[in-house]
């Protein structure tokens, strides 16, 4: 079988060690060692100086933060083009989605379509970078700051790349990633918000442990997101290896792209300036009829692609919306995620792109 993708499986011994270390101290959460040392060690890898990171329990639960303390339960610029967590967060905080279309190539919410979307009520631009593609953030960093609006980035995608040489997670008034098992830096379940100004970074920071301040004070309303000892540990483990993980996709992407009929079949465009992390390969067919056939081919063989992402999150069923979203409704439609994964065999990529081809 080969699925669209497999997590990376990391050198158990390594992460035997670090378990020993946890059992031999006796501290099992509640920000111990590992995960003070696997915050350090991703502003390290990342080469982040300016932001500060807190690690959590899942890439949902800093949305929903960052959406508390910035959202302020109005009404939030986002992309329907996107995982449900961007859109259900939203809702999870009682703040209302007003969904902006996407643009057609970058697959990123369309900055040119803001500005006509913003009110009196609107408080935040909640932005993905999706498929680790990053949104043009000079663009609406100028549109959020003439409109005094936050902007938050949904960054789950996002491990390793960087935007004019910085890391993408450096963007926004906060930045959040995931680090769930079927991404491409993991800790099993696992997350962490990013934010360069140290007032929201305080806050961010007591609202993912209860609020508190000492055991006995606090400093305002929280929840649990707190990242356990053992999720660290397992981060840690895998960080050792992102390296070896972004090159091996790499090779994978670029074979994909030599071996696919690029004639009938587009891919995504990625912005300029900007150091991919090859998270995931989508590919555009012409028709949806197309996609489903190939789809339908590729199944016969034991290959599961993934319709990333389908449907347009508008169409949730708790979401009512009215606004125009041609784009981003044809391409979630037209839009198929090929297996990609650490090592993946390059028999496999030349079976899929021949069945793929010969389905066009
Ligand atoms: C995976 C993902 C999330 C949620 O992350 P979890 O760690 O699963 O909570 C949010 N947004 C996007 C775009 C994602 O792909």
């Amino acid at each position: 079988m080969i699925p669209v993708t497999k997590s990376y499986e990391p050198h158990i011994e390594d992460y035997f060690e670090f378990v020993q270390n946890i059992f031999e101290s006796g501290w099992y959460t509640n920000r111990g060692n590992h995960v003070k040392l696997l915050e350090k060690s991703i502003l390290n890898k990342l080469s982040i100086d300016d932001s500060q990171i807190v690690c959590m329990n899942n890439g949902t639960t800093p949305l929903q933060i960052a959406l508390k303390l910035l959202g302020k339960g109005g009404d939030i610029i986002t992309t329907p083009f996107s995982y449900v967590a961007t859109t259900s967060s939203i809702v999870w905080e009682n703040c209302t989605p007003i969904f902006v279309d996407i643009h057609p190539e970058y697959l990123t919410i369309d900055e040119r379509k803001i500005e006509s979307a913003i009110t009196s009520n609107t408080t935040c631009i909640l932005a993905t970078h999706v498929f680790g593609n990053p949104c043009n953030v000079e663009e609406i960093e100028q549109i959020a700051k003439k409109h005094n609006l936050s902007v938050i980035y949904d960054a789950a995608h996002c491990f390793g790349v960087k935007y004019k040489g910085k890391s993408i997670f450096e963007y926004g008034n906060v930045s959040t990633c995931s680090f769930h098992a079927t991404k491409l830096f993991h800790s099993g379940e696992g997350g962490a918000a990013f934010c360069n100004n140290k007032e929201l970074f305080h806050k961010i920071f007591y609202s993912h442990n209860f609020g508190h301040f000492g055991n006995e004070d606090f400093y305002g309303l929280g929840i649990n997101g707190k990242m356990s000892e053992f999720h660290a540990a397992l981060g840690l483990t895998v960080l050792k290896d992102i390296d070896q993980i972004i090159s091996s996709r790499k090779e994978s992407v670029e074979i994909y792209q030599r071996k696919l009929n690029l004639a009938k079949i587009s891919l995504l465009k990625i912005r300029n300036h900007s150091e991919w992390n090859y998270g995931y390969f989508p590919v555009i067919f012409e028709s949806e009829s197309t996609l489903k056939k190939t789809q339908k081919e590729l199944n016969k063989r034991n290959i599961f692609p993934r319709r990333y992402f389908y449907p347009s999150l508008s169409n949730l069923p708790y979401i009512e919306t009215d606004r125009d979203l041609n784009i981003a409704e044809d391409i979630s439609r037209r839009i198929l995620c090929l297996p990609l994964y650490y090592q993946m065999k390059r028999s496999d990529i030349y079976t899929i792109c021949e069945i793929i081809n010969s389905n066009l």
